[in-house]
């Protein structure tokens, strides 16, 4: 049997195929509070506790130049280049009132820019931005920090990408989603190959470390055929990483969305031919399949961080770095220190309003309970490393995991028998045919899920 055979079974994905979170964070988004406020975020950042881990810092650049219609993202369409000047400066004084508050000789072993566009900004206001982050923060020499950027092929060119490496940065993800034109079309995101081909050439010359491509499949006039072009071609560039987002059509959430032809999506079992041929022609290449949306060169370092179960989460994806404390900057950015998550203002005027008047931005946020670190380290677990170790978590919560989770773990017997998970004395396993309903197997452990309302969330599968 093959690997795809393995992963792939559509009667099982079929079965359990339902709406669920991505567990970029547990609780969800949905459970952060109003009533969360900038003292209670204070209060995190002064916690003793909270000062041993490394920190892991996030920008958020929201602005882009046009709009994909199958978009989910937070972001701010503009043509207006002039509109990034202003929400730099409030970005750097962010990067004061933030530094005031942590450590900050703690190393940074992680950075992140993302959005929106990064690039938006111009080659001075990256600079910018990135001296301020070092003249607040201990960024760390070369490649001792995995500091990446998303990068929208049609907003870089092989100088961007100089100048990003000059900056510190070593690892890219590039936006691609489809080669083919006719998609490109319906989307609105005409990137010819030669754009995506000058940045990953690009990348390589300046010694970036490890580049991943994202792709989606369910987007309209995607078929099997022309799909498995775009994956040839893809796979002819040899990324370290490529993920393959099931595209969610929400449209009662985005309303750009609706720009787009319903008739021209993919059927079901259409978007079922492209998620076999996808495991299908990217396994045989030698691609991992790390869990969820991503594939990995079994060299890249999610793939070996996997086979050591070292691997993590978080609002990112997946990582190889050990629980960091999270700051993030700018609009709807979202932060994790110690036990609490934190989101600033989503909107740009909110956002400004605070900075402006030397206030931090918070205006969510959660703090976790017990039992959400409990769960939050169980559904960790078996997202990133397909197995829950019982010894490993009784000894750190005192519990006998079987008692605890009686209920839990007999709402996975039905699981069991279908082969998605094995059960022994003292540890629950991810078996291959659980590996692409992983999210579904964690939501048996969210206690929160029932409650959330399901439509929230895109489809699992
Ligand atoms: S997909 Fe990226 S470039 Fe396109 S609108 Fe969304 S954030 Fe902007």
């Amino acid at each position: 049997m093959s690997d795809a055979d393995l992963l792939f079974r559509p009667d099982l994905l079929a079965k359990y195929g339902a709406n669920g979170p991505r567990y970029t964070s547990y609780p969800t988004a949905l459970q952060f509070r109003d009533d969360f406020d900038p003292a209670d975020y204070r209060r995190a950042a002064a916690d003793p506790g909270a000062s041993e881990t490394d920190l892991s810092l996030y920008f958020h650049i929201p602005f882009c130049d046009t709009v994909c219609f199958y978009c989910g993202c937070n972001k701010v369409i503009t043509r207006n280049r002039g509109r990034a000047k202003p929400y730099l400066a409030q970005m750097i004084r962010e990067v004061e009132l933030q530094a005031a508050l942590f450590d900050t000789k703690r190393p940074v072993s992680q950075l992140h820019w993302g959005g929106g566009t990064p690039t938006f900004l111009s080659l001075d206001e990256m600079s910018t931005l990135m001296a301020a982050t070092r003249e607040h923060f201990a960024l760390q020499p070369d490649d001792a920090g995995e500091y990446s950027i998303e990068i929208d092929p049609r907003e870089a060119t092989a100088h961007t990408i100089a100048h990003l490496r000059s900056l510190g940065f070593n690892r890219l993800s590039l936006g691609v989603q489809d080669f083919d034109p006719v998609v490109q079309k319906a989307v609105n995101r005409i990137q010819p190959l030669e754009l995506t081909v000058d940045v990953m050439n690009a990348a390589r010359t300046n010694g970036f470390e490890s580049i991943s491509v994202d792709l989606i499949y369910g987007l309209p006039y995607q078929n099997v055929k022309t799909f498995s072009r775009t994956l040839e071609t893809m796979l002819l560039l040899a990324p370290d990483r490529i993920s393959v987002f099931g595209y969610a059509h929400m449209p009662h959430l985005f309303k750009m969305q609706r720009q787009m032809d319903e008739a021209t999506l993919p059927t079901p079992a259409e978007r079922m031919a492209l998620l076999r041929l996808v495991i299908e022609q990217l396994t045989e290449a030698g691609y991992v399949y790390i869990g969820m949306d991503h594939f990995a060169l079994p060299t890249d370092e999610l793939a070996r961080a996997q086979a050591q179960r070292t691997l993590h989460r978080n609002f990112q994806g997946y990582s190889t770095r050990a629980d960091c404390d999270l700051i993030g900057f700018g609009a709807s950015a979202i932060g994790k220190v110690g036990d609490v998550y934190a989101q600033n203002a989503k909107d740009l005027i909110g956002y400004g309003a605070a900075i402006g008047a030397g206030k931090l931005a918070t205006t969510k946020g959660v703090r976790l309970t017990a039992d959400d670190r409990l769960r939050r380290d169980i559904i960790t677990e078996l997202m990133c490393n397909l197995e829950l170790r019982y010894d490993e978590l009784e000894a750190a919560y005192g519990i006998r995991l079987p008692a605890t989770f009686a209920a839990e773990l007999d709402r996975l017997r039905e699981f069991e028998r279908d082969g998605l998970v094995a059960r022994s004395a003292d540890r629950l396993e991810v078996l291959p045919a659980g590996r692409m309903l992983v999210r579904n197997i964690a939501m048996v452990f969210d206690r929160y899920f029932g409650a959330q309302q399901p439509e929230r969330f895109s489809r699992t599968i």
